[in-house]
């Protein structure tokens, strides 16, 4: 048995045989020619079948993988349109008088080249674009194909990598799963994976190819990452019982998928998911999740060596709308400090770091930041249904800096003439006493309000939330926490603002009643949680 570690992109078992992927790259070989008019044409010709083999794609991606996904492939379009693009395959035809085949090919290295070298992971990401529109441009001038052998026998397809075009052309009926030399999480290919509910991993190394063959045994642990050659019995016999219970998770996905947050006696309330980056959107879609609740934005600058750029957020934000298809996103601005510490922030030591310089009080402090996060935000706005949301708050002014600041930023995007959506909701977070406290006042100045319960419970009941010792005293149902929420439920209402629970209590199903009877409109939970939300809240009659 031989195990390759990569990245699950999306959480499920298989077991089945290796297809190991086909791609009958047309050899281009450079030949010199007289008539360049006429490889122009051919030029055209191929383009016309591109264009028109893509928008057969997109319509199979419409319907497979929903609006937000297909959109690649009209992105793809575009760009077999793109001026510079054409403007290069032209001129080395005519200037070097060679074949078409090779300008395309030559054009592909060095247009992907060129965005593989930039410093944006989202731009580096539409190299794999480029070479996929090129190859199939080649693909058009050559009449040559790719693709799986054809079996009925349902496949582990195997590849050094796979365009969005090769992914969403796989018939879906014959694929158990799929393994991928190289790749990275933030490619079209991986948010496919996902929201076909395929099981993925990609990037195992270059070796992995030179190891299977047609017809090994396979096991792919879409959860960890995992991939099994040619597994042993034990391994055989542990990952089936693990296919086993995704298939009764499955089933009750599967009964609830689609149905209504209702409870007995006709009480609607939202279910909205939790995630800390782009990674979780596939979790989130796959659950059936209403909505984003709790965007944990702080990740991004986690997972990056230094202060990540307004375009490298916006990338980010508009990915995540794009993805949710305009179901809500609330995403929260930075909430660094305390537990999450970065070192580019160079942030000083502190004795109590959870009640030191953390979150809104850094954004505040150093407007850059936080001028940067919002510009991101806004422009993103423009791209679904975006809620901006305020961590950390304790006071009046503090919510009106921010607002006032959100001010700053919309006049500069009108000013530069870049859209965004003026009807963006802003709300905050209630996490610490003094804002449930003062809950009457923060309401009128906010759309909405969101419990982070995790801190809610570490402030009112003095108890670290990092300290181990201190687990026999914390009474996560403690009637303090639970007043302060009810009194944030009420003001929020008086003040026809929203009121939702993003913090772990959200998931706990022995508070769900109570949390309806406060008239909470939002629980925001890890997206795992989402259907046992939804079975729980189906279960209650608030009129008994
Ligand atoms: C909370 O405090 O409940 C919350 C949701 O935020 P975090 O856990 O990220 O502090
Ligand atoms: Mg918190």
């Amino acid at each position: 048995m031989v195990v390759y570690q990569g990245k699950g992109v999306y959480g499920a078992v298989a077991i089945g045989k290796v297809s190991v992927f086909k791609r009958q790259a047309a050899a281009v070989r450079r030949v010199s020619i007289e008539d360049t008019a006429a490889e122009i044409a051919r030029v055209e010709a191929a383009k016309a079948l591109a264009v028109e083999q893509l928008s057969a794609i997109h319509d199979k991606a419409l319907k497979e993988v929903g609006e937000a996904n297909a959109e690649i492939f009209e992105i793809h379009i575009m760009m077999l349109d793109d001026e510079d693009y054409n403007d290069s395959i032209t001129s080395i035809i005519e200037t070097q008088k060679v074949n078409a085949e090779y300008a395309v090919a030559a054009t592909s290295d060095n247009f992907s080249e060129m965005f593989a070298n930039m410093d944006d992971a989202y731009m580096q990401a539409r190299a794999a674009d480029v070479k996929d529109i090129s190859n199939r441009l080649i693909a058009c001038l050559t009449d040559s194909g790719s693709g799986t052998e054809s079996s009925d026998e349902k496949m582990i397809v195997c590849a050094d990598d796979l365009a969005p075009s090769e992914t969403v052309s796989l018939d879906k009926d014959k694929v158990l799963a799929f393994v991928t030399a190289f790749g990275s999480s933030n490619s079209h290919t991986a948010i496919l994976a996902r929201n076909m509910n395929i099981p993925a991993v990609i990037g195992v190394g270059e070796d992995f190819l030179n190891s299977i063959a047609d017809g090994d045994m396979m096991i792919v642990d879409g959860h960890t990452g995992e991939v099994f050659v040619s597994p042993d019995d034990e391994t055989m016999k542990r990952l089936s019982a693990k296919q086993e219970d995704d298939a009764r998770k499955k089933k009750l996905l599967q009964d609830l998928k689609g149905k209504e947050n209702v409870t007995l006696d006709g009480t609607k309330v939202k279910i909205y998911a939790n995630i800390g980056g782009v990674g979780g959107i596939g979790a989130v879609l796959a659950n059936d999740a209403g909505g984003i609740g709790l965007f944990r934005s702080e990740f991004l600058y986690l997972e990056s060596e230094d202060y990540p750029t307004e375009e490298q957020q916006f990338n980010a934000y508009r990915k995540v709308l794009e993805s949710m298809s305009g179901k809500k996103v609330v995403i929260r601005t930075l909430d660094i400090g305390a537990d999450k510490q970065i070192d580019y922030f160079r942030l000083d030591k502190e004795d109590n770091p959870a009640l030191g310089f953390r979150a809104i009080r850094i954004c505040l402090t150093r407007p850059e930041i936080f001028r940067t996060q919002l510009r991101a935000l806004y422009r993103a706005s423009a791209f679904g249904e975006l809620g901006i949301m305020f961590p950390m708050i304790t006071s009046v002014s503090e919510v009106e800096k921010c607002l006032a600041m959100c001010g700053e930023v919309k006049k500069e995007l009108d000013d530069a003439g870049i859209r965004y959506n003026d009807k963006t909701e802003v709300g905050i977070m209630i996490e610490t006493p003094a804002a449930a406290v003062i809950s009457d006042k923060l309401a009128p100045l906010v759309d909405f309000f969101s419990v982070g319960t995790n801190d809610l419970t570490q402030y009112t009941l003095a108890c670290d939330r990092q300290n181990a010792k201190l687990e026999s005293f914390v009474d996560t149902h403690h009637e303090a926490v639970l007043r302060l929420i009810e009194m944030s439920a009420k003001n929020a209402h008086a003040n026809n603002a929203w009121i939702g629970i993003c913090g772990e209590l959200a998931a706990d199903l022995t508070l769900t009643e109570a949390f309806l009877r406060m008239g909470i409109d939002e629980l925001s939970v890890s997206p795992p949680f989402v259907l046992p939300l939804r079975e729980k809240v189906r279960s209650i009659d608030l009129n008994k």
